[in-house]
């Protein structure tokens, strides 16, 4: 039986390693998708200490870091099932291989939100994907649309600006809730065109995407040309695994944990864009973060010989 394990790939998962190494504990780092979001971020520009680095750059490390300990195990694969059982939880992978930990961390991370439009489901992987910094790179020359106003749509907007001959940036609102850093790059694309106050409603294509179609008239149509469409409208948390334990989650369905990060369920952490901390903001620094605290929590529940199973009191 492991100390800890840790259930995801990413900084916050990679980050907790690296302490709970340093704390002794026998740590396994267990998840399906090595990386997660970080992968995505063709320039992270706020990494303190890095001016000039990518994500994968960053996980890379995070990951050499934290499997540079004897005492760290790391396994690819998908955890299906997660119960508790008298001396602290059992996971269970899709191969069927289960592991047993007296402690979790829950860094599990969030899944790209989908708008569930007519013609997304059917194009997507066809003109429709959800990571514009990871496929611009197939539209060179070509007209594509982002969907969104956040850091992961701007950012996405200027990267693809770089090789695609117009880029449409769609969002519902008039004001980007994205850094003015993206702001600023993105206005300073000649290629790109603000179609703001609208929404996608349709995905429209023949085999592949040949045009959006929008809530209301834009330019005299309420239909844009286009052979991408890049839906960036945040993400959801990957919550299945800490439901099975009956974990709580908060209003906007994060995975709750207090100051500690720990969650309502005895021997269970989390940390990372998974959980309700550090105001919903999802960063490599408030991962990096969040997965210190899980860890040295960890750390102090195990040496003070703390029960495991049952919700808090
Ligand atoms: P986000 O910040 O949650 O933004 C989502 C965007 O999608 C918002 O502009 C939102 O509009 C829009 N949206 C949501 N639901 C919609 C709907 N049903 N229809 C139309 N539009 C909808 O998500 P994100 O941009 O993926 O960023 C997630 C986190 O990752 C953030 O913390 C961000 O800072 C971070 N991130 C950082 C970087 C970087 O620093 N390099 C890059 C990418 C992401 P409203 O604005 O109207 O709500």
């Amino acid at each position: 039986m492991t100390d800890v394990a840790i259930i995801g790939l990413g900084c916050a998962a990679y980050t907790a390693a690296v302490y709970t190494a340093r704390y002794k504990l026998d740590t396994l780092v267990i998840g399906e998708e090595e990386g997660g979001m970080g992968m995505t971020a063709v320039e992270v520009g706020n990494w303190p200490g890095d001016i000039d680095v990518t994500g994968p750059d960053l996980m890379e490390r995070y990951k050499n870091h934290a499997l540079s300990f004897d005492n760290v195990t790391h396994k690819v694969g998908r955890v299906e099932k997660v119960e508790q059982t008298d001396d602290g939880f059992r996971l269970t992978m899709q191969s069927g291989d289960t592991e047993e930990a007296r402690t979790i961390i829950f860094a599990t991370g969030s899944n790209k939100r989908h708008l569930d439009v007519p013609g997304e489901k059917e194009f997507s992987g066809k003109g429709v994907t959800y990571c514009a910094t990871c496929d611009a790179f197939f539209y060179r020359g070509k007209d594509v649309a982002v969907i969104g106003g956040g850091d992961s749509a701007v950012e996405g907007a200027a990267i693809a600006a770089q090789v695609a001959n117009k880029v449409y940036l769609v969002h519902r609102r008039n004001e980007f809730r994205a850094e003015p850093y993206w702001v600023d790059k993105v206005n300073e694309k000649e290629n790109v065109e603000f179609v703001l106050e609208r929404n996608l409603v349709e995905v429209l294509g023949d085999g592949k995407v040949t045009a959006i179609k929008l809530d209301k008239e834009w330019n005299g149509s309420d239909e844009i040309k286009v052979d991408g469409v890049f839906i960036e409208v945040g993400s959801i948390p990957a919550v299945d695994l800490p439901k099975q334990l009956g974990c709580e989650m908060d209003e906007r369905g994060h995975l709750k944990v207090d100051d500690a990060m720990k969650t309502n369920i005895t021997g269970v952490f989390a940390a990372g864009d998974v959980t309700s901390a550090s105001n919903h903001f999802a960063q490599f620094a408030t991962a990096a973060g969040e997965g210190s605290v899980a860890a040295n929590t960890v750390f102090a529940y195990l040496q003070a010989g703390e029960g495991h199973g049952g919700a808090m009191g």
